[in-house]
């Protein structure tokens, strides 16, 4: 039998053909095709010829073809329908692609053709987007280490294993103290605990061998522990019990393990030639310098600390009302906050869910692209990976855009979660290729399906990854559709959030599932409402532990991490019923791999852009002008990495974001 992953497609739009493939068949095609690659490379690197872009870097572009269609397909069922069989090939396939790549970024022939071309960039007669890829090919084998030599090219090998150990020592120690500490009840500690908590802490008790609920630090369950637990005393003990994970003074403190890691990731950045981590690691991001994030985060802290210390203030007079005297305490936040987000922002849940219909939020964001980009979705009849995917033909105009998949519903073989994938990018080299897009949810089921708010919200967001996918039109896939800076990449979908959101879109969309009628107006200014609530807590919590991110990376590394995020928050003038986010103990954003490293701030400064970007609609003719939405799609929705960020977002905006509609959205201007 021939292995379908290793043959032509002759299938509509050259779909996978998820009906024929085998779980046998993924390893012999993923060695065939590593194989195939290393070929493809070699031949690359080995060329006598003098390097031209085409035989070198196009060359790159083009390698790999076999590979990226099994990987395709593989992780598209790994991550949304596993198995045993898919689970073991993952834990093999995965350290071979780490090896492979880090072979390919290390390849000092490649490297060598690479650079003689940078250097001759000037008399290459290239298109501005063919000169961005030189430069984010070069750039890349630069940042990996391939320009070092000798010692310093030894040592940054150790450098970087001596981190990959660090990295997973600090996410298993993090584990281990989750799994280790846990809080008994009796039937007389669950006063005031919604029933699905307490289901969650029994189910708890069950799996750690107790004889009744326990409480637990997965944030399932502490956090509605400390919503709703009337037990001042218990909701002390669970709470720092949770602020203490990875600072334990056990075996699996984190502290030293956190001080080695940042001093390793200063000698690597001082070995690549930069001031220091944050330097580096912020060259490709479109914040660009340590000195840009601060000023995004400071013009936040502000106004959200002084929004929180008057909340302080309200929780602090309910506690006293209760009879409770003396200071609001950390523990004491949640129990207040979600007694007056009940008092003053009732919302039940149960009562808007009927006006909350998959189907009709499905065609709300169909029919919000087509009104802005003019697409059409076709329902299209093809062989999937799981019965409850759909796939649609994406056209414009009656030409073919894409094919859109969706995955929408929870089931236990997929991870939690939500994500938009390209089973195939948009390009034009070496081919002309048109995008497969998913989405895949964790929506429960039913008949009808209702989403929750956030739900609704969620598909907006994966749906905004998706048409930045889309609507992507550049000549390399190195640079298509997503393809861009981290603190650029969650533009798109947090902006299609705001669909939602428009009151024409819910009046048409969101309808009873019985009745089929509108949405009411007092429901719609409820939801929006219960929205913003806490967000200065929310602000502060996270904008603290950015702040200490950063200043973990800026300047020399930090002897003792702790004294450093003491001495940061003291600055702050950090509220004391509040915490950060992530402490450093238990910050596996920041050290558990090098994804968030003095990123974090990532998150709201893609939320700047967001708010900023939707202002622009409404400044003009409201969410739906065609002259912005024209604007959006050729200055950011198609362009993908073609540009800098903030190349293309003041080609879209006029000017860089400013934080004002930020401020206005969180109801803290
Ligand atoms: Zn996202």
């Amino acid at each position: 039998m021939t292995n379908p992953l290793m043959s032509q497609w002759d299938t509509p739009f050259e779909l996978a053909p998820f009906d024929t493939i085998r779980d046998e068949d993924f390893a012999p095609a993923f060695e065939a095709a590593l194989d195939a690659h290393n070929a493809e490379i070699a031949a690359i690197a080995e060329n006598t010829d003098t390097p031209t872009f085409a035989n070198t870097v196009e060359a790159l572009e083009a390698a790999g073809e076999a590979l990226n269609k099994v990987l395709s397909v593989f992780f598209t069922v790994a991550g949304a329908d596993s198995n045993p069989a898919r689970e073991a090939l993952q834990r093999d396939f995965s350290p071979k692609m780490a090896a492979h790549f880090a072979a390919i970024s290390s390849n000092k022939a490649l490297f060598t053709r690479l650079a003689d071309l940078w250097a001759r960039r000037d008399d290459l007669g290239l298109s501005p987007e063919q000169a961005r890829v030189l430069m984010l090919s070069h750039r890349g084998f630069v940042r990996a280490g391939a320009a070092l030599e000798g010692a310093a090219d030894a040592r940054m090998g150790e450098i970087k294993g001596r981190l990959a150990v660090l990295g997973t020592q600090f996410t298993q120690n993090l584990l281990a103290d989750e799994r280790d500490w846990f809080m008994e009840l009796t039937e007389d500690d669950l006063d005031g605990l919604p029933d699905f908590a307490v289901e969650a802490m029994r189910a708890a008790g069950v799996e750690k061998g107790a004889d009744g609920p326990v409480v637990t630090t997965g944030r399932s369950i502490i956090t509605p522990f400390l919503q709703f637990s009337t037990r001042r005393d218990l909701r002390q003990k669970a709470y720092q019990a949770f602020t203490a994970r990875g600072a334990n003074g056990n075996d699996n403190d984190n502290r030293a393990i956190a001080a080695e890691i940042l001093s390793l990731r200063e000698e690597r950045a001082h070995l690549l030639g930069y001031a220091d981590f944050a330097s580096y690691k912020l060259e490709t991001e479109m914040a660009k310098t340590p000195d840009r994030v601060a000023e995004l985060l400071e013009a936040v802290w502000q106004p959200a600390k002084a929004r929180a210390e008057a909340d302080a203030t309200v929780l602090e007079e309910m506690m006293h009302a209760e009879g409770i005297n003396g200071d609001l305490e950390a523990w004491d936040w949640h129990y207040y906050a979600a007694k007056r987000r009940k008092a003053e922002h009732d919302l039940d849940e149960a009562e808007l869910k009927p006006y909350l219909q998959l189907e009709r939020m499905i065609e709300a964001s169909f029919a919000c692209a087509t009104r802005l980009f003019g697409l059409e979705f076709t329902p299209l009849d093809v062989p999937l990976y799981h019965e409850d995917c759909r796939a649609w033909e994406v056209t414009r105009n009656g030409e073919h855009v894409a094919v859109f998949i969706g995955d929408y519903f929870a089931r236990g073989s997929k991870r939690s979660g939500a994500w938009c994938s390209a089973m195939r990018a948009q390009a034009k080299f070496p081919k002309v290729q048109a995008p497969v897009v998913i989405n895949v949810c964790n929506f429960a089921k039913g008949d009808p399906a209702l989403l929750s708010y956030d739900d609704a919200r969620t598909l907006f967001h994966e749906f905004g990854h998706a048409l930045h996918q889309m609507l992507s039109n550049v000549t390399y896939e190195s640079i298509s559709g997503t393809s861009v800076a981290r603190d650029f990449v969650e533009l798109p979908s947090q902006l299609y959030e705001h669909w939602l959101e428009v009151p024409e879109v819910l009046q048409e969309f969101a309808t009873h599932a019985e009745t089929g009628e509108a949405m009411p107006a007092a429901m719609l200014e409820k939801v929006l409402g219960a929205a913003n609530f806490d967000q200065g807590f929310q602000t502060v919590e996270y904008v603290a532990s950015a702040m200490v991110d950063l200043a973990f990376h800026r300047g020399a590394a930090a002897a003792d991490p702790m004294a450093k995020q003491a001495e940061v928050l003291a600055g702050l003038g950090m509220p004391k019923q509040i915490a950060m986010r992530h402490a450093t103990p238990h910050f596996a954003h920041v050290f558990a791999g090098d994804g968030y490293s003095s990123g974090y701030y990532s998150y709201m400064w893609s939320e700047v852009m967001d708010a900023d970007a939707f202002a622009a609609f409404e400044e003009v003719g409201g969410a739906f002008d065609p002259t912005k939405a024209k604007a959006l799609e050729d200055n950011i929705l198609s362009t993908g990495g073609s540009k800098e960020a903030e190349e293309l977002y003041v080609a879209f905006r006029g000017r860089m974001p400013g934080v004002e509609a930020l401020l206005k959205g969180r109801g803290l201007s």
